[in-house]
């Protein structure tokens, strides 16, 4: 999206993404969780935070949830919606990219368009999909915050894989099993990915552990 007012220009500092690069020793990525409610995306997203501050790497963890208390609390769920929130998200994760951050974004994000949007603005080359396939069964079994159980109610509408639908990403970085996986099993599996993807440095990691 551009800026609608012609009076605005931007301006480029003196730092550059390499110098970001050096100071952090990693190469910003945003590792973009997808999956139904209740498929684990928060309890990955929260796990990976942990382990990658643990282990001296700045990184942060952008939930659903939490983002539609501030910064998109004026949204909800219908189809448009749901594109502007990716979007917002999409270009926060931008920002902190930029800033030279890890970002971990655990949104259901539904749509293949708004998910493919998403890594326009976030760029191809620092954009990692990753689908947490647990079927609906699995999902609706855990119903952590009862939602499911609304949604067939008819209690909550325009819900994923109840009354709205999810699109299946077709060719994700990584797809985790999590009915299969537990939490820090699929956190080895996305540590593995950065450290083969040269996004961090493995000997760093038991260096600062
Ligand atoms: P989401 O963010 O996708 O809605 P959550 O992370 O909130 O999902 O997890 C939903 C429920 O499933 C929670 O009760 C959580 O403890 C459990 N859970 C999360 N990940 C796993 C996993 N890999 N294996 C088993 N249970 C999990």
């Amino acid at each position: 999206m551009t800026a609608k007012n012609s009076q605005v220009t931007w301006h480029d500092g003196r730092v550059t993404p390499e110098d970001r690069r050096r100071l952090f020793r990693q190469r910003p990525v945003t590792i973009w969780l997808t999956g139904l409610s209740a498929s684990g995306k928060s309890t990955l997203a929260y796990e990976l935070e942990h382990q990658l501050i643990s282990s001296g790497r700045p990184c942060l963890a952008l939930d659903g949830d939490n983002v539609r208390h501030g910064l998109n609390a004026d949204l909800g769920f219908s189809p448009a919606a749901r594109r502007e929130n990716v979007r917002r998200i999409a270009e926060v994760a931008k920002l902190f990219n930029e800033a030279g951050l890890i970002v971990i974004t655990a949104f259901i994000s539904p749509n293949r368009d708004d998910r493919d949007a998403a890594k326009r603005i976030i760029g191809e080359q620092r954009f990692l999909e990753i689908f947490l396939d647990a079927p609906l069964e699995v999902c609706e079994a855990r119903d952590p915050k009862g939602l499911y159980r609304k949604a067939r109610a008819g209690e909550v509408s325009e819900f994923t894989g109840i009354s709205a639908p999810y699109e299946r990403p077709e060719y994700p970085d990584m797809v985790l099993r999590t009915d299969l996986l537990d939490a820090s099993q699929a956190a080895a599996k996305v540590m593995a990915r950065l450290e083969a993807g040269f996004f961090i440095i493995a000997s760093d990691r038991t260096r600062r552990a």
